[in-house]
């Protein structure tokens, strides 16, 4: 089972690409739903400064760090990429299990928004920012996995995943099946869904982003 944190945040869209690829999620709301038999945690996009208190109001915050510092498989997008970082530029660290400098906000208001195409692990895919961070720097057992104007945007550190764009608002699953297959091991448990027949409405871009 995949769990995905959805305590704020685009989680609904994660949801949609396991759905399309034939894999079957539970959304984790609260710190009983860590006792769920999970194969890989995937930590959406939204708002890193929200999400960390709420981990914190919650209990969640120590024990899932712990969970993935004892190996479970997981993958941050955007805010989930700065819930994921050790260090934070222009806030403050929270889960901090993956040895890398998180820049938020890192394009300015104005540039905040932007889709690009870049190379994740070999591989050209479309990338969309939403007042995205960067990574500024990483530690030496991070692979860097992407590079977009000479700055990393996706990088990975054993069973840990981190993009500072959002693959679930592109069509292209790319970077869910590398996750899921090369980093975690998975193998989908349903057949994959046909285009549309999503079981959720998606959410708008702009409820992302503060
Ligand atoms: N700017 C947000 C933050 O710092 C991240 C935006 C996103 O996840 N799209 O949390």
């Amino acid at each position: 089972m995949i769990g995905i944190l959805a305590l704020q945040g685009a989680f609904a869209e994660h949801e949609r690409c396991l759905d399309r690829l034939g894999y079957s999620f539970a959304e984790i709301r609260q710190k009983s739903h860590l006792d769920r038999d999970l194969d890989a945690l995937i930590i959406p996009g939204g708002e890193s400064t929200v999400m960390g208190k709420l981990l914190r109001d919650l209990d969640m915050e120590k024990a899932l760090r712990d969970m993935i510092l004892g190996g479970l498989p997981v993958f941050g997008t955007c805010a989930g990429l700065i819930l994921l970082s050790k260090k934070v530029e222009g806030g403050a660290p929270a889960l901090g299990t993956m040895d890398i400098r998180a820049v938020r906000n890192a394009y300015g208001r104005q540039l905040g928004s932007f889709s690009a195409r870049g190379s994740f692990a070999g591989k050209d895919i479309p990338m969309r920012f939403i007042r995205a961070p960067y990574i500024g720097s990483a530690g030496p057992e991070v692979e860097i996995l992407s590079e977009v104007d000479g700055r990393i945007v996706a990088a990975s550190q054993g069973n840990q995943l981190a993009t500072a764009f959002h693959p679930e608002l592109t069509e292209d699953l790319t970077v869910h099946r590398h996750f899921l297959e090369k980093m975690a091991g998975l193998s989908p448990d349903r057949p994959q869904r046909i285009e549309g027949q999503s079981h959720r409405t998606s959410m708008t871009a702009g409820i992302l982003c503060s």
